[in-house]
């Protein structure tokens, strides 16, 4: 029987290990170090969700880099509530002229995704890749391409390693998914 965790009123159990999330962070780094040499990046983390995995994906890269965080919320428990909010944005500045590697922890439905391109878009940068550990194929509502995907996985709903369930999980380090009832 896989190990239970409980978030708050719901049970989770083994998705994705730490030496497996590990082992992707070194390969997604090398490709982006590879693809980025000589180019004026900067690295935009989406917070709250992806602070662990663009802490550990950073520290693969090996490339010089500006990077800086943003936060946008469409989430309410374990439901997309469909709409984007922007709570802290751009340095309009910051972004023109560079090459942007956007981190995401999770693709889903791709509306965050989607607004987070067309805020940066007016900027004038250089390029604009994203790169995500987890992707939802099944979910995705708007058409869009995920240049760097960690995994993908069924529609399920995921916590740990920067994924919260309601505030509470992101501690966690590895992933875990809602368990089957
Ligand atoms: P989208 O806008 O693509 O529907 O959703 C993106 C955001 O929704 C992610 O950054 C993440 O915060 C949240 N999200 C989507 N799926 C999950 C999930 O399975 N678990 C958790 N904890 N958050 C999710």
């Amino acid at each position: 029987m896989a190990k239970v965790t409980k978030v708050l009123d719901k049970e989770f159990v083994p998705f994705i290990g730490k030496e497996q999330i590990a082992e992707r962070n070194r390969q997604l780094g090398a490709e982006i170090t590879k693809e980025y040499q000589g180019k004026d990046v900067l690295m935009i983390s989406v917070l709250n969700g992806s602070f662990m995995f663009a802490s550990d994906l950073v520290k693969e890269i090996d490339l010089p880099m500006d990077l800086s965080f943003v936060k946008y919320a469409s989430y309410e428990g374990t439901e997309s509530t469909g709409k984007v909010k922007q709570l802290i944005g751009f340095n309009a500045q910051a972004v023109k002229g560079k090459h942007i590697v956007i981190i995401e922890d999770i693709v889903d439905t791709g509306r965050t995704m989607q607004a987070l391109i067309k805020d940066l878009e007016v900027m004038e940068p250089a390029s604009v890749k994203v790169v995500s550990l987890l992707f939802k194929p099944e979910a995705l509502k708007i058409p869009m391409t995920i240049d760097y995907v960690g995994f993908e996985i069924d529609p399920k709903f995921v916590v740990g390693y920067g994924l919260d369930y309601d505030g509470f999980g992101r501690n966690i380090p590895e992933i875990l998914v809602l368990k089957d009832i």
